[in-house]
Parts: structure tokens; C-alpha cells; sequence
């Protein structure tokens, strides 16, 4: 999978999970993200992008994703072609490829596509022309790999660039989420010191996805003392039928309430992918409380998507 991602040179051709990318791969990211994180904001990088082409595929709803990366590359002068998933040929069957090379035959070359169906944009990338270059936005339970990053920059603002001292608590339907499959990749390349993992057995992923974290029982004993807890969406969507029993057993149970969110360190940063499932897994009064970091995830968003454009597009500075 890397050796899809990285040209010959190391540069980053695509970016498609952060299972596998070099460690230096995965910092100069956040470096860059870090660097325009000011700019994000802001007036951007208008000149950086000029004359370059990026198109959004989404197959899936999104809020969050699909705004930043419009905004990233608006920012960075990019034209911004949104594509019409659900009015476009592709509903008279017309197949991702030939998408694909309709629009690159446009002279489109930066494409963020979000996918029902893990491992369809890696599959993707390998038809794409010499200079095109896809961004997974999201597909199935597999990446998020911009989510991943936007988390490690976050986590890097309050915590400091060395992980080695964190324990990061990952809490919920780690099953269906790709989040978690991003965050997991990207704390272990970046050496944190203890992942705990901490979710109904029905909503664990298999085992060798969870090499190298600790697997909790209940939510206070992935709470205790942690430095950053990140809540995850009960993806009803992907679900089978009953593997929660009903809502409110899951709130008693796996729900982060104030009350229980005191046993975490005392500066615990509070966070959480979006949408959120308010009442459900995380209460008003926390996710709206002081330790929560959820709006500067969406903000640091906009950085990290800009400087994912950046790094595909063969951008030298910013
Ligand atoms: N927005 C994130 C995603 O697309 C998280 C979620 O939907 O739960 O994966």
C-alpha cells in the first residue's frame, strides 16, 4: 500500500490510509499542516494552486470533510470542480474509472473521493493517469486519512510533538470506524505510549487490529488518567442488526458524562470525529464543555486538507 502512495522520490503520489507511510512521511505533513494552520483561516496560499484542478467525488454524505477540502482548495487558488455523485452518469451505471478518466481527460488532477466500499480508492488509484492523484476522504470502515492527521495535529497543540508520554483512550464503535483504522495507524507510527481501546464486544474489531493497544473493559478503566479521549459516532449506518441493545443502554454504559469524564487527567482533551450522536455517546455538557477540542478538529481540518493538496500536487513550500 505505501509503495502506491510514495513516487520513487518519497514524495507522496496518493494518499490513501496512513497504514504503512514512513514516519517522516506522516510528520512533514503535519508540519506543513501546522505551518499554514494560521493561513487556514485566513487569506490562505491563493497563488499555490493556480491553474490546478481539484474535484470532490463524494459517494458518501459528508458535512466536514467535503467543506474543507472545498475551502482548502479554494484557498490554495485551486479551481474546485464538486462533483455531482448523485445526479451524474454514475447512476446509469457508469463506473468509477471511466469517471475518472472523463475527468481527467478535463485535465483535472487532484481528486478527493469519498466510497461506501473499502479498499475502491486504492483499487482506483492504480488506474489513475501519470499525473493524477487521489485522496481518500473516507471509504467504508477502511481510512480516513485527513481525519487521522487533523487528530495528530490537534493532539500535537495541546500535547506537545513527542507522544511517548500520551495515553490516548479510543472509545466506541472502533468496529465500523475508519477513523479509529486512521488514528491507530498514526499514533502507533507516532510512538504514544499507551492506546487503549474501549468499546461493546460486538463493536471490536478483529484482534490483529488492535496489536499494540490495550483493550479496556469498561469505560472507566479507559478513562483513568488518560490524556486524550477520542469518542466515536455509533455508526448505525454500517450496522447489523442488534449488536447494541438499545440506545439509552449504550449511553449508561459506554456514554462520556461529565461525571465520568473526571477520571481522565484533569487537562484531558475531549474529542470526536463529527457527527455526533449527541446523548448518545457523548453528553451535551461535555462535548460543548471546556476539555472539549471538537471545533478546533474541524478547523485544523482546513490545514491538514490544505496541506494534503500541497504535498500531492508537488508543492515545495507552505
Ligand atoms: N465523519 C467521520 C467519517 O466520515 C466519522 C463518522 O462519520 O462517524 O468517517
Amino acid at each position: 500500500m505505501t509503495d502506491q502512495q510514495l513516487r520513487p522520490d518519497g514524495s507522496l503520489r496518493h494518499l490513501l490510509t496512513l497504514e504503512g507511510l514512513p514516519r517522516a512521511a506522516l510528520d512533514a505533513l503535519l508540519e506543513r499542516a501546522a505551518r499554514l494552520r494560521p493561513l487556514a483561516l485566513g487569506d490562505g496560499l491563493r497563488d499555490a494552486l493556480r491553474g490546478r484542478t481539484v474535484v470532490t467525488l463524494f459517494f458518501e454524505p459528508s458535512t466536514r470533510t467535503r467543506s474543507s477540502f472545498q475551502l482548502a482548495a479554494a484557498r490554495l487558488g485551486a479551481d474546485v470542480l464538486n462533483f455531482d455523485a448523485a445526479h451524474s452518469s454514475t447512476r446509469k451505471g457508469e463506473g468509477l474509472i471511466d469517471t475518472l478518466r472523463n475527468l481527467e481527460a478535463m485535465g483535472a488532477e487532484l481528486f478527493v473521493l469519498r466510497h461506501a466500499e473499502s479498499g475502491a480508492l486504492a483499487e482506483l488509484a492504480q488506474h489513475a493517469a501519470p499525473g493524477t492523484s487521489v485522496l481518500n476522504a473516507g471509504d467504508g470502515r477502511n481510512a480516513h486519512p485527513t481525519q487521522g492527521l487533523l487528530d495528530m495535529l490537534t493532539i500535537r497543540q495541546h500535547k506537545g510533538e513527542d507522544f511517548s508520554p500520551l495515553t490516548v483512550a479510543i472509545v466506541g464503535d472502533v468496529k465500523h470506524s475508519r477513523v479509529a483504522r486512521s488514528d491507530l495507524h498514526a499514533l502507533r507510527t507516532l510512538g504514544a505510549g499507551e492506546i487503549r481501546v474501549a468499546a461493546p464486544p460486538s463493536l471490536l474489531p478483529e484482534a490483529r487490529e488492535l496489536a499494540g493497544t490495550r483493550v479496556c473493559a469498561d469505560l472507566d478503566e479507559a478513562l483513568r488518567d488518560a490524556d486524550v479521549v477520542m469518542m466515536l459516532r455509533l455508526q448505525r449506518e454500517r450496522m447489523e442488526e442488534g449488536l447494541v441493545s438499545s440506545l439509552d443502554d449504550y449511553h449508561r454504559d459506554w456514554g462520556l458524562t461529565r461525571a465520568r469524564l473526571a477520571g481522565a487527567r484533569h487537562d484531558a482533551i475531549v474529542m470526536h470525529p463529527g457527527p455526533m450522536n449527541r446523548g448518545v455517546e457523548i453528553d451535551d455538557e461535555v462535548a460543548d464543555g471546556p476539555q472539549s477540542v471538537i471545533l478546533q478538529q474541524v478547523s485544523n481540518g482546513v490545514a491538514v486538507r490544505m496541506a494534503a493538496l500541497l504535498a500531492l500536487s508537488g508543492h515545495r513550500e507552505g
